[in-house]
């Protein structure tokens, strides 16, 4: 579940309009960009943090749903203590105000860009971009079997205007502010390993913000989120579903189609089945280790009143 709070992160108020959103996300990105800050991690910590929020906030589906999570808060806290849904990784969760009071506090694989931080007094010396952090919500089913996502977010890329000089016509650039980089839109596709466990984190090399004088560019980490599913919930590789049934094929069985995860399929229920009975399919779960073999679906029967 999202802890952090996105729009204290941007400055803004919860009903704040996709214009005021923007306008914020601008002001913060300029006063936090790392290059007006000596390139100080601190502030390259608080860039990543504003642009998680703003991937959120500036999609207004993620933005409902975020919305939604946090007013949902208590109940998803008690589903995950049963194993259902996340993990309880709160390795994100940390909000903006935290980060000024505890320092790195940030664990993980931001570790490594420490030991590669850029040297920040000479500013012709190659400098490596930053890299990005997002959370992306993804489908249960896609989560569960892997494929691929569009995915659009915004980097720092090279500023055309003075050809990442920071100056134009011996003034100071207007359209980067001699930061040498502006932000723009970037968007891949995401290949999504089949049956990677929720709150993943995805590394993908080379795709966070550019490098400056031949630096070479920032990762992107996406932090997989998935989507919860109307009527599947998995554990590991197993996946569970409830299948409504009448009393009479209940008591005298028979046949059903049921869906699974990719296909529909013609279960046998036997007779005098009781609520709360179990049949396992073996191979239509999740994928099992990233791989093509899968866990098993458990149905799960419950007997409809009429
Ligand atoms: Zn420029």
């Amino acid at each position: 579940m999202p802890q952090r709070d996105y729009y204290k992160i941007l400055g803004v108020a919860k009903d704040a309009k996709a214009g005021e959103i923007k306008k914020s996300y601008r002001e913060r990105a300029k006063r936090f960009h790392p290059d007006a800050n000596n390139g100080s991690k601190k502030s390259e910590n608080q860039f990543k943090v504003l642009s998680e929020a703003y991937s959120i906030l500036s999609d207004a589906r993620k933005r409902k749903e975020y919305d939604r999570r946090r007013s949902q808060k208590g109940p998803s806290r008690g589903r995950s203590s049963q194993g259902w849904g996340s993990q309880g990784d709160d390795r994100w969760g940390y909000g903006f105000g935290d980060y000024e009071s505890q320092g790195h506090r940030q664990e993980g694989p931001f570790h490594q860009t420490a030991a590669e931080d850029p040297q920040p007094h000479d500013p012709n010396a190659p400098t490596r971009g930053y890299d990005l952090q997002f959370m992306v919500d993804v489908e249960f089913v896609t989560v569960a079997l892997g494929g691929t996502i569009p995915y659009a977010y915004e980097k720092y890329v090279r500023c055309e205007n003075c050809e990442s000089t920071g100056e134009s016509d011996g003034k100071t650039c207007e359209e980067c502010g001699g930061r040498r980089q502006v932000v723009r839109e970037a968007s891949l596709d995401v290949k999504i390993p089949p049956g990677v466990a929720d709150k993943y984190v995805l590394r993908i090399q080379g795709e966070g913000g550019e490098g400056i004088n031949d630096g070479p560019p920032g990762d992107l980490y996406l932090k997989i989120c998935t989507l919860p599913h109307p009527v599947f919930k998995r554990k590991k590789s197993d996946v569970w579903v409830e299948v409504p049934i009448s009393p009479e094929l209940a008591e005298k069985g028979g046949n059903i189609d049921i869906q699974t995860l990719d296909s529909m399929t013609s279960i046998e229920v036997e007779e005098c089945t009781l609520t709360g009975e179990e049949l396992r399919i073996p191979g239509k779960g999740a994928s099992i280790l990233w791989g093509k073999k899968r866990g098993d679906l458990i149905i799960k029967f419950v007997i409809t009143d009429s």
